[in-house]
């Protein structure tokens, strides 16, 4: 398991180069919606949202 997306599946890659969605940087790469984005910006957005979703659920509200 390397993080939570596996970025080794060629759904993850593109031959077109388009601006990261979270920095704007040129990838090839794309998230799990087919959106170019970085793999460490992907993962640090992913990252947040488990914060987050953590934060409610130890609340017990979800
Ligand atoms: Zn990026």
């Amino acid at each position: 398991m390397n993080g939570l997306l596996n970025w080794g599946s060629s759904a993850h890659w593109s031959p077109d180069e388009r601006p990261c969605r979270y920095c704007g940087h040129p990838t090839h790469l794309r998230d799990e919606r087919g959106t170019p984005a970085d793999k460490v910006c992907a993962e640090d957005a992913l990252a947040e949202v488990a914060g987050i979703v953590q934060t409610y659920s130890s609340q017990g509200q979800l």
